[in-house]
């Protein structure tokens, strides 16, 4: 059975325990190039689910957040080595960037319309985020006839259909948040729903639950502080709504031999 590898990152931060610079992006880009991975997209990966072929080592290499280093540290990293991302965007950044004249380039932190657009014309795929990012499992507590999370999410769409003439038909749930309500919404719009490990912990529903009962994987946590292995790669048992992603800046995967670790697991069929 194939088992795709899926990376997340909020684009650099050199801050924190484990920090990411453009050099140590591609520390990690190079192990996967020289291991013969390829890169793919949601559109792909749904053409894989309707019994289309991929590569034979596929992989994702997701991203959330319109930050100015997508366009720049982590597009230059990824082409230098042939892939492309697939970036979710949450349109409030932006709205609020444009709502004032745009400060200098080495003041702005978020992408313009025009480099976002650059992403998309060397091969990046776009999905939707929200527009104001709430905590969905908190927020399906407050709101619980949906209509908020419908509201942003017609939003994002709106917005990013306006401004970049594409429908987004893919979606990133916020933060490690997850509700009943915003997934039965998610699927009403989109193709697939991506969840983000940084640890073994998720909120659901106003509660913290497993990650792994949340996608139906039953084995135990494992001992490097994630999740079952069974949970953190999409194979054609993932549930749509729930697909998995690892967060680079956690100890999950963030050393350059637990990620190539990660990319072996791939390889185990
Ligand atoms: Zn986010």
């Amino acid at each position: 059975m194939i088992r795709i590898p899926i990376t997340m990152c909020h684009g650099i931060n050199p801050n924190g325990d484990y920090p990411l610079t453009a050099e140590h992006l591609e520390k990690l880009a190079k192990i996967a190039a020289d291991m013969n991975f390829q890169s793919i997209d949601y559109n792909q990966l749904s053409r894989w689910f309707e019994g289309e072929e991929l590569p034979s080592r596929p992989i994702m290499f997701d991203f959330d957040h319109p930050v100015k280093s997508m366009r720049y540290e982590m597009h230059d990293v990824l082409a230098k080595y042939g892939y492309s991302g697939n970036l979710f965007i949450n349109t409030g950044p932006i709205n609020e960037l444009y709502a004032a004249p745009l400060p200098p380039d080495n003041r702005r932190e978020i992408m313009t319309w025009d480099e976002i657009g650059e992403l998309i014309e060397s091969g990046w795929h776009i999905g939707a985020h929200t527009v104001t990012h709430p905590n969905l499992s908190q927020l399906s507590l407050e709101d619980p006839s949906g209509e908020k999370l419908r509201a942003e999410l017609e939003q994002c769409d709106e917005t990013l259909k306006k401004h970049l003439g594409i429908t987004a038909e893919d979606f990133a749930f916020t933060g490690t948040s997850w509700s009943s309500i915003a997934e039965r919404e998610v699927s009403k719009r989109y193709r697939f729903g991506r969840l983000w490990i940084v640890g073994t912990e998720y909120q659901v529903d106003g509660k913290t639950m497993r990650y792994a009962e949340l996608v139906g994987v039953d084995a135990p946590d494992e001992a490097d502080g994630g999740p079952p292995m069974a949970a953190r790669y999409i194979t054609k048992d993932s549930h749509r709504y729930r697909l998995p992603s690892m967060e680079i800046q956690r100890s999950l995967i963030y050393a350059p031999d637990a990620f190539r670790r990660y990319l072996e697991g791939a390889l185990v069929s």
